[in-house]
This record gives C-alpha cells, structure tokens and sequence, in this order.
C-alpha cells in the first residue's frame, strides 16, 4: 500500500515538474520570437528632483505585447531570459531601442532629460568585450556616453564581484557611469560600497513601505541616504507612491532624485514623450 502510494506520489511529481519544464520551455522560445517579431516594447519612467519635481531623467522598463495575454511584465518573463541566458539578447536589444530613441527626441528637439537608465543583467556585463561592444553602439548611434547609464541589482552584482568590478571601471573611464539598484535588498556587505566604482545608489522601493508614521523606518531610510552621500554618491528613492511620502524625504534631504507613482508609472514611449518632454 505505501508503495503504491510512493509511486503515484513521484509519477504525480514527475508529471508537475514536465509541465513546469515545458512551460519555461515554451516561454523561452516565445520571448525569442518576440525579440525578433517587434513584439517587446520600452515604457519610461520619469526621475525627478525631489526639491521641485522637475524632471531629471529616466529608466527603460521592457514590457511585452504578447499576441495572447496582453501585456507581459518583467517579472514575468525577466527570470527566465536570465536563466536561459536570453537576458543577453534582450539587453543589446534594450540599448538599441534607446539608442535609437534617443537620436529621435534629439532630431525633434525633444532631448529634455539629463540621461536614460537602463537595466542590464550582471551577467551580460561578463560577455567578452561588453564595454567596447555596447561603446561601439552609442558611436553608431551618435548617442554620448552621458546620454545613458546602467543599472544593476545588487543581487545579480554578487556572484562575479571582481570581474563586474573590472568591466564597471572600464566603462567608467569611457563616461559610462553605472547605478547601484535596488539596494538594501541583497544580502551583499555595505564594504563593498567603497570599492564598486558606481555613481548613482538606488535605494530599493521597499524601503518606502513603512516610511508614514514609522520612526524606525525613517531612521532606516535617513542612514541609508547618509551612507550613500558619504561615500559621494548620486542617491535615487524608487517607489513614492504619496505625497506624505515625499514630504518625509524632502525633509530627510532636498537635493535627493526620486521615481514613483506619485509622478507617474512607466509609461509608453509617445505618451512620456507628450507628458514630460516638453
Ligand atoms: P527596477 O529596475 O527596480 O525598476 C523599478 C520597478 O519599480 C518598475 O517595475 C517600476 O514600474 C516599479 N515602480 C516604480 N515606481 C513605483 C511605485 O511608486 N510603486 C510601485 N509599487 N512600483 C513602482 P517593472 O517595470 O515591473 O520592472 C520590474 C523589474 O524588472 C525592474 O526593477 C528590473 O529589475 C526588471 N527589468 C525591467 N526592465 C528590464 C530590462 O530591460 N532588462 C532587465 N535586465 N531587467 C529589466
Ligand atoms: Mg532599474
Ligand atoms: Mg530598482
Ligand atoms: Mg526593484
């Protein structure tokens, strides 16, 4: 009886984990389709200066317009492009993408922002020759290399801490300034914010859950912006979604840059353009 029991137990196992595979399975050759069918798309979202709101740059997010469920999200399908390796493939594709964009807004005088960031994976940052490769990209382009900047999680920075560290000072040297994201969140030891050569420190979103009425909170979030401007970075707050919290940060320090819903969601190319390029 037990036996029986184990063996439908495992072929049940076997039978969930076959569906899973092919699920990932299918996800992956549907997102390489979509790269290639113009099936992926860029939302930008604005970065303001937290002393007046007015805007100061923005961040690429990928979004993806799937012939049957509607609009993907990253965290949808940004797991398994990294896992897969995908990830690398998407990134030159995001480049381009802004790339492009951002001779297009010069060529109609709509060029209004100080950068764009973008979201690399640490990992492409491994692939051979990824600073001369991505610098080959902005001369195409004509596009300089304070137009852009990269962002990588601090989690994804972890496992090849020496080698990132070398292809960050090489993109460093070239103007390419590099921003930490989503910071607090990785189980990495703050001893490393002296030795990364970043510029900009991104303070994760979850960070402002809690910000209203919470005075640890506040004192968690006010250290954690003294810690990066000691160590002479640009600090960026992710995630405001009120105004009570906007409030607090001003008060914490006026001259930091913020994104977040108070402002506006990511929003499509033609509609950020219309709203903020103006
Ligand atoms: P991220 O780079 O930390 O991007 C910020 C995320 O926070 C975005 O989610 C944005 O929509 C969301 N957000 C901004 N303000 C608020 C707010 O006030 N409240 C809340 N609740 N959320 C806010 P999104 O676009 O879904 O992207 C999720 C993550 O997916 C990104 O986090 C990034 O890690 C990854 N991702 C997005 N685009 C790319 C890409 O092109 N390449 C790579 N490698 N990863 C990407
Ligand atoms: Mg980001
Ligand atoms: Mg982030
Ligand atoms: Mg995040």
């Amino acid at each position: 009886q037990a036996k029986k029991h184990g063996h439908d137990f495992i072929s049940y196992y076997n039978k969930a984990l076959d569906e899973e595979r092919k699920k990932v399975f299918n996800l992956q050759h549907e997102l390489i389709s979509a790269l290639h069918d113009n099936a992926l798309e860029l939302y930008y979202q604005p970065i303001v200066k937290i002393k007046d709101d007015s805007l100061h740059a923005a961040e690429a997010l990928i979004r993806w317009e799937h012939p049957v469920q509607g609009l993907v999200m990253p965290e949808d399908f940004i797991p398994v492009a990294i896992e897969s390796g995908i990830i690398v493939e998407v990134g030159w594709w995001v480049l381009e993408t802004v790339c492009r964009q951002i001779k297009e807004w010069k060529e109609v005088g709509r060029w209004k922002v100080n950068y764009i960031s973008i979201n690399i994976n640490a990992k492409q940052l491994l692939k051979n020759n990824f600073a001369q490769t991505f610098l080959d990209k902005l001369t195409e382009y004509g596009v300089n290399s304070s137009d852009i900047k990269i962002e990588i999680t601090e989690t994804s920075l972890i496992d090849n801490f020496e080698m990132t560290q070398d292809v960050i000072v090489e993109l460093q040297q070239s103007g390419i300034r590099c921003v930490i994201d989503d910071f607090g969140t990785g189980y990495s030891s703050l001893s490393y914010l002296k030795k990364l050569s970043f510029s900009v420190l991104k303070i994760d979103r979850e960070f402002m859950s809690g910000l209203v009425d919470d005075e640890e909170s506040i004192a968690l979030m006010r250290t954690m912006i003294s810690i990066g401007k000691q160590l002479h970075y640009n600090v960026i707050i992710e995630g405001i979604e009120n105004a009570t919290q906007r409030d607090i940060l001003r008060e914490i320090d006026n001259t930091l840059s913020y994104q977040g819903y108070v402002i506006s969601p990511p929003l499509p190319e033609e509609e950020f353009t219309e709203k903020f390029l103006v």
